[in-house]
């Protein structure tokens, strides 16, 4: 009979032919270590906008609520990824999911964010990434 070796650590397998791994843990290792480079960059981004969004939640339970941007950039926040912008005359909102933020800056010029949750209308404005924010 034909000796076959766990395709992650390569030691011999025995029992059932049609094995390819010792157990569970060998057969996620190996899937983990030929993940492609771009999903391992999807995850990536995807963990950051969960973690935004719970920073964001964690900060405001309820309704509007203004926090410092330092706060924000101690606990974790990354300003780099958001899942989506509102544009309005008060300026751009990034969101990520359902909670979003204002960048402003209150009278001492401190720069804060304006954290909002998402309402229901808003899942009906068109955006048009052709117009520029500045002429709406
Ligand atoms: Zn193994």
């Amino acid at each position: 009979m034909k000796m076959k070796f766990c395709l992650s650590c390569s030691k011999e397998l025995v029992g059932r032919t049609d094995k390819k791994f010792c157990d569970a843990q060998c057969r996620s290792t190996y899937h983990n270590q030929n993940r492609p480079q771009h999903e391992i960059s999807i995850q990536k981004i995807n963990s950051t906008l969960r973690r935004n969004r719970s920073l964001l939640a964690h900060f405001s339970p309820s309704g509007k609520t203004t926090v410092n941007k330092e706060i924000m950039l101690k606990s974790g926040y990354s300003f780099e990824a958001f899942t989506h912008i509102f544009n309005f005359k008060s300026g751009t909102y990034y969101f990520c999911y359902d909670y979003g933020f204002l960048p402003i800056k209150d009278d001492n010029g401190i720069e804060k964010m304006l954290i909002v949750q998402k309402q229901d209308y808003m899942d009906t404005l068109n955006f048009n990434p052709w117009v520029s924010i500045w002429e709406r």
